[in-house]
């Protein structure tokens, strides 16, 4: 796998309220390619001091993924969701205590999902490297460009996770610290070049996390991705803590996108596992 800088040129548009006038033709699809437990008391960080009692509940949550359907440009895959060796293995095929368990039914994994709609998509864009969003990639295509968030790379764990990066031929790294802050989100990068489609570091789930917005013709929307699980965590204003890296950089993160949401509260949220 050759690992590659992605060199993004830099967006002339210097405001989100600049970017939003300027609508492209881009429409999101998601998929579920499985569920999966998690408790409520981790889902919401029970240590932040207006966390209050979380219920010890668990969650049966989905796993998801989203296509980009752009008019002019094509489809791009945000994530890759599982592959089918979950159908009958929770762990995926993976060996070890450490491997996570996710539950799929029949042809819910993302390659029947992407076939029988008929898309192809042009590259893949990784949130993060966690198995729930990255499995699917042992069934898609590995020549196409894989992109993925500075730092992510450097904590990623085959041995626990698995080795689903086998066989991509490049993978880009984005380096937010090249590009400029456009706030209050903080870094983004243009990934096509139009003002469609952002990525926005959101690090502390991982190191190099990065949450969407789409801008399209009907409203844009903004995938939290991980950096949000559930929508309680919008409205507590609380991060997530299970799983996460760096809870401190993970609650700067959703404090980010909560002062983003309520400067443009016609943007629509969708959150990680909800
Ligand atoms: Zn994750």
């Amino acid at each position: 796998m050759k690992i590659k800088q992605f060199h993004i040129k830099k967006n002339q548009m210097k405001s989100w309220t600049e970017i939003f006038k300027n609508p492209c033709p881009v429409t999101i699809e998601t998929f579920v390619t499985g569920t999966v437990d998690i408790n409520r008391r981790g889902t919401i960080n029970t240590e932040h001091p207006d966390a209050g009692y979380i219920k010890d509940e668990i969650l049966t949550v989905p796993i998801k993924n989203y296509v980009v359907h752009h008019n002019e440009l094509g489809e791009f895959l945000l994530d890759a969701g599982l592959d089918k060796l979950y159908t009958d293995d929770p762990k995926g095929g993976i060996n070890g205590d450490l491997a996570d368990e996710f539950y799929q039914n029949r042809n819910d994994n993302i390659k029947f999902q992407l076939e029988s709609r008929k898309i192809k998509p042009r590259a893949v864009y990784l949130s993060h490297l966690h198995p729930d969003h990255i499995a699917g990639i042992r069934e898609l295509p590995k020549n196409i460009p894989y992109f993925v968030g500075k730092g992510e790379l450097e904590q990623y764990q085959t041995e626990k996770e698995g080795d689903f990066l086998d066989g991509v031929e490049t993978i880009y790294e984005i380096d937010f610290l090249e590009l400029d802050e456009i706030n209050p989100l903080g870094y983004c990068a243009d990934l096509l070049g139009d003002g469609s489609l952002w990525a926005v570091s959101t690090p502390g789930h991982s190191m190099g996390h990065c949450s969407y917005l789409i801008n399209g013709m009907d409203g844009s929307i903004f995938l939290t991705m991980d950096a949000c699980f559930i929508m309680d965590n919008l409205r507590l204003k609380i991060a997530p803590s299970d799983y996460t890296w760096d809870v401190g950089m993970a609650q700067n993160s959703l404090d980010r996108i909560l002062k983003f949401l309520e400067a443009f509260p016609e943007i629509k949220v969708i959150c990680g596992h909800e």
